[in-house]
Formats: structure tokens, sequence, C-alpha cells
């Protein structure tokens, strides 16, 4: 060991209870006589002092067996997937663990998965996407802490770049097109020279059309819950590849505002609606596509073969959210139930999306209009009747779409505050009780 301090100081940097299990487990591989490693983007995250708990294993040998042992031993939760040589533990006490197998990849067609093999450490480094993960731990208790950097991880780490390990990188994978413009803004590197050429060459190829729908997906979703999306969009503009989710996909002014408006619209929304879980990736792609026609909008959700959840958010950009931004915040003409009526079939991802497509009104009077009534809004989604169905039925009304006509005009009249008892409700069903009555007579 050369330099045991610096090696124990980097391990150092985990969390107690992680650090404890990895002694452990490097003491189980001695046992089982394998080598082990934690890998990857982990040590990156080591070296820069950043905060990652992600513990990442590989195993010189057979990882999946070395998981089943380790699972065995500590009670954990298992997944193997074998074509991946891979699996996933989950501990009692709520820590995750990735535990793969050593391996050389090798790619019988460009963009397709690769036939994956057993291999050695430093074959397994080198198969990797950027110097910077090409990095691992040794976790063996007599070279414990020890670093192995084949490839230059933490030159370029301190040169602040991104390089891929060789000139077919892209083309074997074109999902580290993708990945390049995750680190280089999620850390402010620059790309390193050849790396630039090569990314811009499987740009032009059209490469990522062969990427299947859901790769594809899980790439621009994760950039898109970067911390700063806005740049990751304006670096995708520029490096021409927005027309991998739709030929006609553009960067114009008015979509660029809207992008921009985001991170704003998400402050409000969280600060006024603190419960609130919004998918934050996918009301960028709603951003992204705000001016595209509902045709675009449509290839790109096949094409990234999203979700229905998904979809359903996509679909809400266009046309019908305009004319519902318009209505809402024209001064005094929507009653708090015509609010919540024309509100209601909104997700709160598309309610933020109204939010920054509003930031475009130029007038501050209807913003903050727009912002009163979204508040409003939000407090009477809260509101319920006192009344249900069993009721209206105990008060002798017979089962039929009437109940929901009926429960309708209560909760109305309770959001317009025109009722506030259930003494009230009552008196309201007997009033449209008798004008039906009297509708038939
Ligand atoms: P993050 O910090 O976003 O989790 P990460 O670097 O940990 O990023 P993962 O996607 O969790 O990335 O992958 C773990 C490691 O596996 C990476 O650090 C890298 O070494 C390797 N890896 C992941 N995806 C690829 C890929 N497409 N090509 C080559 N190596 C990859």
């Amino acid at each position: 060991m050369k330099h045991p301090t610096r090696q124990t100081v980097l391990l150092n940097r985990m969390p107690a209870r992680s650090l404890h299990l990895l002694t452990q487990i490097g003491r189980l591989a001695d046992e089982r006589g394998v080598s082990v490693y934690l890998v990857g983007g982990v040590v990156r995250d080591l070296l820069l002092k950043r905060e990652n708990w992600d513990l990442d294993l590989t195993v010189e040998g057979d990882g999946i067996a070395f998981a089943r042992l380790v699972a065995d031993r500590y009670g954990a939760g298992l997944a193997v997937f074998e074509r991946f040589a891979t699996a996933r533990l989950a501990f009692p006490d709520g820590l995750k663990m990735d535990i793969a197998t050593t391996r050389h990849e090798s790619y019988a067609q460009p963009a397709l998965l690769p036939m994956v093999q057993p291999a050695s450490i430093e074959e397994d480094l080198s198969r990797r996407d950027f110097t910077i993960n090409a990095v691992a731990i040794q976790l063996n208790p007599r070279q414990f802490g020890r670093l192995l950097d084949p490839c230059g991880g933490q030159r370029d780490l301190q040169a602040r770049t991104i390089r891929v390990l060789h000139a077919g990188s892209f083309q074997d994978d074109p999902t580290r097109i993708f990945r390049t413009i995750r680190f280089e803004q999620r850390f402010g590197f620059r790309l390193e020279r050849t790396t630039v050429r090569l990314l811009a060459q499987a740009a032009s190829r059209n490469l990522i059309q062969r990427l299947s729908g859901p790769r594809l997906q899980n790439e621009i979703l994760l950039l898109f819950a970067e911390r700063d999306p806005v740049r990751a969009i304006a670096r995708l503009e520029q490096l021409k590849l927005l027309r991998f989710l739709h030929r006609r996909l553009s960067y114009t002014k008015n979509v660029k505002q809207v992008v921009v408006a985001v991170p704003k619209a998400f402050a409000w929304w969280a600060h006024r609606f603190p419960d609130s879980v919004i998918d934050r990736p996918i009301v960028y792609l709603m951003a992204l596509s705000s001016e595209s026609s509902p045709a675009v909008v449509a290839a790109m959700i096949g094409r990234l073969e999203l979700s229905r959840e998904q979809a359903k958010n996509l679909s809400m950009v266009g046309r019908r959210l305009d004319r519902t931004l318009k209505r809402i915040t024209d001064p005094g003409t929507v009653r708090p139930s015509q609010l919540y009526r024309l509100l209601e079939n909104f997700s709160d991802e598309a309610l933020v999306l109204l939010l920054a497509k509003s930031q475009r009104l130029q007038s501050v009077a209807r913003l903050s209009l727009l912002k009163r009534q979204l508040a409003a809004y939000g407090k009477n989604k809260a509101v319920k009747t006192a009344l249900t169905g069993r009721d209206l039925q105990a008060m002798g009304l017979q089962p039929g779409p009437q109940y929901k006509t009926i429960l309708g005009k209560l909760l109305d009249a309770r959001i317009d505050g025109l009722i506030t008892t259930e003494a009230d409700e009552r008196a309201l069903v007997k009033k449209q009780l008798s004008a039906l009555r009297n509708s038939l007579i």
C-alpha cells in the first residue's frame, strides 16, 4: 500500500453505517475468495467530496452468487437481473445496494443493449462511459480503500473535464450523448476536445433514432431531473439534439420563455402548496412542447413510450390550457365554483405550466390575479359536501345520473359560500327534488 492514509480518507467520507457495511462486505469477499469494489459514480463523488450514497459494488467473480450471500447474511431483500449479471439489495434499515459482476461488454449493433461477459476489474472500468466514472475502490481487508484509476479519472476530475474512453463510445451507446450533457451541466465541467468532436459526429448520424423509447425517455427525464434543466435544454438545442424528440420540435423564442419561467413557477407552487408532489421532469417536457401541435405531441408521446399519466400531462399543454388561462385571468368574471370546474381536470403539473406560460402575459395585474385564482382553487379542492349518495337515497331519490348533478350543485354552492352546513345542503336537495318533480308533472 503506497498511500494508506489517503486511501482510508476517501472511504471515511461515507456515512458511518455505509462504511461499516462496506468493511464487513470486504471481509465476506475474502471468505469467498473474490475481490469486491465500490465503483463508478459514488467513487467519483467521493473524490469530488460530493454526497452520493448509492452503493454500487462490483465483484471479480460471480456477483450474483455474492449478492445472494450478502442478502442471506444481512436479511436483505434481493432482486436478481440475470441478463445484466446484477442484483439489487434492500437492507432492513433502508440502505440499498447494487452488486454486479465485473464484465466486458460487446455491442453486436450500435445503440442496442450489449452482450455481457465476465472480465477483470480493469476491463470492467474500461467499458464505462467517461474517465471520471471509470474509478473503483477495493474493499477486501488488505487492500481496503485502494483506488483503481486506470483511465485517468482523477486527472480529469482535477481538470474538470469530461472525456470518453474510446472513439466508438457514442456509437456503441448513444445514451452517453445525454449522459455527457448531464455531467457537464451538473458539475460545470467542460468537454475534452476529441469528446466534443465525437459527440457532434454521433449526433449528426441519427444514432439516437435507434435507441428504444424507454431508454431515450430515461435519459431525457434524468437530464430534466437535474438541478438546472433550463441550461441542459439550451445545450440540447445548441447540439441539435431536440430533433430526436421530434423533428419539428424547435426552441423558439416563445418556447424558451416558457421553459425559462418554469423554475419560478415551481418555486411559487412549492411555497403555496408544500404537500403537492410534482413530476418536475415532465413539466420541462411539457414546457418544451408547449407550442407544438397535437400531432407533434402525440408523436413525441409515442417515441418516448410515455406512461398513461405522463402522456395525459403532455397532452394538456396545448390550446385548452391557453383558453383556460385566458378565461381565468379575465378580471372579475369567474365565480369560485366556475374556477374550480375549469381547473379540476388539470393535473398539478399542468397548473404549474399554466403559471409558467402566464409569465408571458406581461401584465403584473393579470399574473397576480392568476396566482390568486390558483391559490383559491387549491383551497377549494379541499371542500367537500356533507351529504353523500347514500344520504340522497335516504331522502327518497332513486339512484341514477341525477346523483352526480345534485352533489355537484351542492359542492358548487359550498365553494361559492352560498351554503355552509349540512342543513343548508338538505334544504338545497329538497329544493332540487321539488324542482325535478315539478318538471315531471
Ligand atoms: P448519478 O450520479 O446520476 O447516479 P452515476 O455516475 O452514478 O450517475 P449511474 O447511471 O448510476 O451513474 O451508473 C453507475 C456507473 O455505471 C457510472 O458511473 C458508469 O461508470 C457506469 N455507467 C452507467 N451508464 C453507463 C453507460 N451508458 N455506458 C457506460 N458506463 C455506464
